[in-house]
């Protein structure tokens, strides 16, 4: 593929003495479970969000699932999900002893808003996990108020927008410092990648905090005591290491990734068949996915295909039309943007290191013959 949807080797290529330094560290120290740089980095992110505390897990689907279990839910209670979004956010719910609840989404910024969520409540909805897809938030201000009026527990799905900020009432705020749980994913896809899996769990609640502390060791704050029955879902020490190498670079990353947006925008703006996506007023994007509607979608993809460009479909089919499913009683037409988004999202190279003259190529391969 001459322009891949995303190129991790790119960049590595950039901070690759950094990266390397990184790992080496905590090979040296022979130290490999939490330690050091878990806390450095859980520290780190608790400061740049704005929260009281950061407790690093497994991967962005435990960042989910261990709040969901640490929450005073009963088993069965409903939780509201987006019907538009990977499929963790639903899937975490369902682990939980949880039913996921679906709601529909805005067409235009493919994420779900107050409306939405209000249709879907139900008399035994207890909490709403809020996605913030392919690095915008979601409108959080009615949200919260609709949260706090219905007594709802609010968890941020992150996992796509590290970095991205929402203005409330004049004040700049970070995805995942809104709720009452923020759940990061650190994939080596998401704009701040591992060299595997792994996540972060964000509150400022210290009692749900030292309840999350305990669950990802097997329940326990001192060893062979359990208080709970927890889990084994620690942050690996070399992961924490290079994610810590690669932070500082987060922001310059979020910047290339909004021009090469920009570009697209421009180059898009009035063309017949796409449409960009858009930006809430209120929102910084941090485009972990830069994805348009194509009318013609599977013919573009196919032109570029052609072209020696990747791109792919997030996501092909929404959740509550999914297999797994069936028995929660859903049926085709229940959310009709998530299904009409289903068939017409495409999603571009949008990548920090993508060139000019890559870029170009794209740009020309979608627009082609319209
Ligand atoms: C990636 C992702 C997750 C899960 O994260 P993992 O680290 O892959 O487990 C959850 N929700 C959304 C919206 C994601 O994009």
């Amino acid at each position: 593929m001459d322009v891949p949807l995303l190129d991790l080797q790119a960049q590595y290529r950039t901070i690759a003495e950094e990266l390397d330094a990184a790992v080496m560290d905590v090979v040296r120290s022979q130290r490999f479970v939490l330690g050091e740089h878990v806390e450095r980095l859980e520290a780190e992110l608790a400061e740049r969000l704005g929260v009281v505390h950061a407790i690093g897990c497994a991967s962005g689907t435990d960042a989910l699932l261990l709040p969901l279990r640490a929450l005073d839910l009963a088993p069965g209670d409903h939780v509201i999900v987006p019907a538009f979004t990977f499929f963790a956010t639903a899937g975490a719910v369902w682990n939980a002893g949880l039913r996921p609840v679906f709601a529909d989404v805005d067409p235009r910024t493919f994420n779900v808003t107050a409306e939405t969520i209000a249709a879907a409540m139900t008399p035994r909805t207890r909490a709403v996990v809020v996605v913030h897809l392919f690095g915008q938030m979601a409108p959080m201000a009615p949200i919260v108020e609709l949260a706090e009026a219905r007594g709802l527990h609010l968890i941020e799905d992150a996992a796509q927008s590290i970095g991205a900020r929402q203005r409330i009432r004049g004040e700049w705020r970070e995805s995942g410092s809104l709720g009452l749980v923020g759940s990061l994913s650190f994939f080596p896809t998401k704009n701040l990648g591992a060299f595997g899996d792994a996540g972060m769990i964000t509150t400022s609640d210290d009692a749900l905090a030292d309840r999350l502390r305990k669950l990802r060791v097997h329940g326990g704050r001192q060893m062979y005591h359990h208080e709970m029955v927890g889990t084994n879902s620690r942050l690996d020490a070399i992961q924490a290491a290079v994610l810590r190498a690669k932070l500082p670079h987060l922001d310059t990353w979020a910047t290339a990734r909004r021009d090469n947006a920009t570009r697209y925008d421009e180059a898009f703006a009035g063309l017949d068949g796409v449409s960009p996506p858009l930006v809430a007023p209120e929102n910084d994007h941090v485009y972990n996915q830069y994805t348009v509607r194509v009318e013609d979608r599977d013919a573009t993809r196919g032109r570029l295909e052609e072209a020696g460009i990747g791109s792919g479909i997030y996501y092909p089919v929404p959740l509550h039309l999914q297999q797994c499913f069936s028995e929660l009683g859903y049926a085709r037409g229940d959310f009709p943007v998530s299904e009409r988004l289903a068939g017409e999202v495409l999603s571009l190279p949008v990548y920090p290191e993508l060139t000019g003259a890559q870029q170009d190529r794209v740009i020309s391969a979608v627009t082609r013959g319209r």
